[in-house]
């Protein structure tokens, strides 16, 4: 193989939506997106984890850090047990990122919606296994604290985008957690090309650790989805166009990859990967991510995964 074709997490989403419509129409869809996203959040799936087991007792806390947006870096204490590990869970993009626009049926599918729907079954999952976990946002929403000069006619500029994920990083170190996993949703032009494929950084002291995990969860994945197994890549083999001239030089996912001054300089202190559980360009699998029960099979099997690693089985 030439290498994956999975649009990474650093890509700006501009570059990776599907024109067609205009800009106008597109803001203005996206606003009435973020509305009635936020509103399906606050009363759905949100309540899955908002609910305390004990009551009055707050469920989620913030970590404190500057530049969060509210409801950005929520630390979750475990609900049974106690594992004594940390699990950092980013769904990728958010608020006015969408990421990956797909369609089934007739019915837009936004890979920011997805993302927050699968980490959050896995959320209630992984503390009921005796994990803390710290979620990168809990609702559709950035996780970095945005103003106004940060966003272009409804999408977010390249230097917010990559404010970002640098954030995210940060997040996921001052949460101390031993393990990081950002889960997203492929795309490609050709509709008929599917499949699942998993990213780690190979340029970090703790990389073995790192493969180690993305081997777990692409095989975990492949056999819960039944999807065509893409394989496990190191992110400095994405070919995808990158941010800026200096995410072109850079050539690693920023939550995943090493320290370069100026552009990355608090890098994520965990081993980490990063997943792509079906391409939402695809109508059967756009189908089956935004199912509830799909995103059940991919959050129990992202569960699988983490166990497998963590046991070292
Ligand atoms: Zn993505």
């Amino acid at each position: 193989m030439a290498g994956p074709i999975a649009k990474a997490g650093h890509v700006a989403p501009r570059t990776r939506r599907r024109q067609g419509s205009s800009p106008l129409f597109r803001t203005a869809l996206l606003l009435a997106l973020v509305l009635t996203s936020a509103l399906a959040v606050i009363a759905g799936r949100s309540a899955l984890i908002f609910k305390g087991a004990q009551g009055s007792a707050p469920v989620a806390t913030q970590i404190a850090m500057s530049g969060l947006q509210p409801g950005a870096c929520m630390s979750f204490a475990p609900t049974a047990g106690r594992s004594g590990k940390t699990v950092f869970l980013d769904p990728g993009h958010g608020g006015l990122d969408p990421g990956v626009v797909g369609a089934t049926a007739g019915v837009q599918v936004l890979e920011k919606d997805l993302t927050l729907a699968v980490a959050t079954r896995l959320t209630v999952m992984l503390r009921a296994d005796g994990y803390r976990v710290v979620m990168s946002r809990i609702a559709d929403s950035s996780v970095a604290k945005l103003s106004a000069s940060d966003s272009i006619s409804g999408a977010l500029t390249a230097s917010a985008v990559h404010r970002d994920l640098v954030t995210r990083a940060a997040c996921a170190n001052a949460a101390g957690a031993s393990v990081l996993l950002s889960i997203h949703f492929d795309a490609f032009d050709d509709s008929s090309v599917g499949g699942t494929e998993t990213f780690y950084d190979p340029a970090r002291t703790f990389a073995s650790q790192s493969k180690r995990l993305a081997t777990a969860l692409q095989g975990a994945l492949v056999t819960a989805l039944g999807s065509s197994d893409r394989g496990v890549w190191a992110d400095d083999q994405l070919a995808a166009p990158a941010l800026t001239p200096s995410g072109s030089t850079y050539g690693h996912l920023i939550e995943l990859g090493p320290t370069a001054a100026g552009w990355v300089d608090n890098p994520s202190r965990m081993p980490g990967a990063l997943v792509e559980p079906l391409f939402l360009t695809n109508p059967d699998e756009a189908k089956l991510a935004a199912a509830v029960s799909g995103q059940a099979r991919i959050a129990g099997a992202l569960r699988t995964g983490l166990e497998q690693y963590f046991t070292g089985t």
